[in-house]
């Protein structure tokens, strides 16, 4: 008998605990827990579409109680906060303290004893990291959450009316720091903005600029791709210009944001040039860091930074030792995700500490790091929860010499999909497959160290229809439906 406790439930923590529900039968006297502040379950990717207008912010989420209370799930509407890995002095057994973030219960604290922990809590977005980036406290919408989308939605409406109106405007999508991951999604935001304007009849009167800390189009925080199109070879920077050219973007690469004063974004680039950039409407991501987690001993000791790296994700079986970038080695990428302190906690989705930089890493003159940061997108967070769950299940079912299940980035691939407006006819989307996500020169010594047969990438209206059906796939997936397990992640 084993309770898993699940620690957050989004992407990859609500992939566990499906899986776990699965392989983990309550008759069995096993239990799963999953704690989340939120009771909604937000389909990320599709925010793009609430920021856009053309999806309801109910169509991106869920409530997360029905579907638990159907597979067999405890829910508790929680952050957490501390975890106890050895227990405390009053009771052994392995537990998290949890604070209710709603109802009746809100504020209040309790214990949640563990003997299997997935710490699934995904990204802070921290605006803070930028002055007077982000949608509550500084000049710039987002698109991370669902509500966010929504206002962002609602900024793009005004400009939509003010254009209309034979004002000339200017709209900035991408990232609101150097050391942003996600280009993926201002990428997407940029081309659906485009195409709205556009639709909307008023692309003459509103210059679309992207701005990101890339060095060049096309890395993506990956480094870039080299793949194949109609039979030659090409790269993904190549690829990229020609898509900003078509659509007459203006790109920024390279670019650090300092400061955002309203309608105007102050930023530093590779050459350690400081530059102005007036707006009328910014949508910048954040960097992202880990939740505040915190972990404590049996003794009570801080032991914070045993469990996870500075940035607050949580360190697995990767190589953390640091070593120059040059010396990387695709082997230092996480296997199982099993935090190698405590071997009941793993870590899934973006929560895990990624060993290294995959683009090169720079600084400029004034040394202002100006990276992208290691994307852990959705389609191996999903593809890392899976196999956590199998892990888990395993360990539990076969005892602690069980043979655990590989993920490895430097192994699997990923899918991104990113839309260039919403429509059944007319909507376009750029579609880009690298395999694998982390290039892996054993593997491939060829040149872009990916599978040169299926890292590709391709545009155009059937992409489009991918990513709808990846939309409401997915959708039907968590909800735990019939045979939503056989719906790959
Ligand atoms: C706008 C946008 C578009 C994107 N589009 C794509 C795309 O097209 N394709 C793709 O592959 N990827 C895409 N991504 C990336 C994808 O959304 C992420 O890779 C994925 O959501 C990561 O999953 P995760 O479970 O690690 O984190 P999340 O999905 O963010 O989930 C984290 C969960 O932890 C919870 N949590 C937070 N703090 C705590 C706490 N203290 N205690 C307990 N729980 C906590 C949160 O409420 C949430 O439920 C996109 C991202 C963005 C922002």
């Amino acid at each position: 008998m084993a309770q898993v406790v699940v620690l957050g439930a989004g992407i990859a923590g609500h992939t566990a605990a499906l899986y776990l529900s699965k392989f983990l039968k309550k008759e069995d006297g096993h239990s799963v827990v999953v704690v989340s502040p939120r009771p909604t379950y937000n389909w990320i990717p599709s925010n793009i579409w609430v920021g856009t207008g053309k999806m309801d912010r109910k169509q991106v989420i869920y409530e997360l109680e029905p579907i638990y209370r159907r597979v067999g799930v405890d829910f508790r509407q929680a952050f957490a906060r501390t975890i106890f890995p050895e227990g405390t002095a009053e009771n052994e057994r392995p537990q998290v303290e949890i604070e209710y973030s709603d109802g009746a219960r809100k504020g209040e604290m309790e214990r949640v004893e563990f003997d299997y922990l997935v710490n699934a809590t995904g990204p802070k977005l921290n605006f803070g990291a930028t002055e007077g980036l982000g949608p509550q406290t500084g000049n710039t919408v987002s698109v991370c959450t669902d509500l966010h989308a929504v206002e962002a939605w609602e900024k793009l409406q005004e400009i939509i009316e003010r254009a209309k109106n034979g004002e000339k405007l200017r709209v900035v999508s991408g990232v609101g720091n150097g050391t942003c991951t996600c280009q993926g999604a201002a990428f997407e935001y940029t081309f659906n903005m485009d195409h709205e304007l556009r639709e909307a009849g008023v692309r003459d009167n509103v210059e679309v600029v992207y701005m990101t800390n890339e060095a060049e189009l096309g890395d993506f925080g990956v480094g870039g791709m080299v793949f194949k199109q109609d039979g030659y070879e090409t790269n993904s920077r190549l690829w990229t210009e020609s898509i900003f050219r078509e659509r007459d973007v203006h790109a920024i690469t390279g670019a650090a944001p300092q400061k955002i004063e309203p309608g105007k974004v102050t930023y530093e680039n590779l050459d350690g040039e400081t530059k102005e950039l007036d707006f009328d409407m910014a949508m910048l991501i954040p960097p992202f860091s880990g939740q505040d987690l915190k972990a404590v001993n049996r003794e009570g000791e801080d032991i914070t930074s045993t469990v996870f790296n500075p940035a607050g994700f949580m360190k697995v079986d990767g190589d953390y030792s640091g070593k120059p970038y040059e010396e990387w080695d695709p082997d230092d990428w996480p296997r199982t995700y099993r935090n190698p302190t405590y071997p009941n906690m793993f870590a899934a989705g973006i929560a895990f500490a990624p060993p290294h930089q995959i683009s090169k890493p720079r600084t400029n003159p004034n040394g202002t790091v100006i990276t992208p940061a290691p994307p852990r997108t959705g389609m191996p967070s999903g593809v890392i929860a899976r196999a956590v769950a199998r892990s888990i299940a395993a360990l539990i079912k076969e005892g602690p010499d069980a043979k655990l299940y590989p993920a490895s980035m430097t192994e699997i691939g990923a899918t991104c999909i990113a839309s260039t407006g919403n429509s059944m006819f007319n909507g376009t989307a750029a579609g880009m497959v690298m395999d694998p996500v982390i290039p892996n020169r054993h593997r491939y010594p060829n040149k872009g160290h990916r599978n040169p047969k299926r890292t590709r990438g391709e545009i155009g209206l059937f992409g489009h229809w991918e990513k709808l059906l990846i939309h409401y796939l997915f959708v039907y997936k968590a909800h735990g439906r019939f045979g939503w397990s056989l719906i790959p992640e």
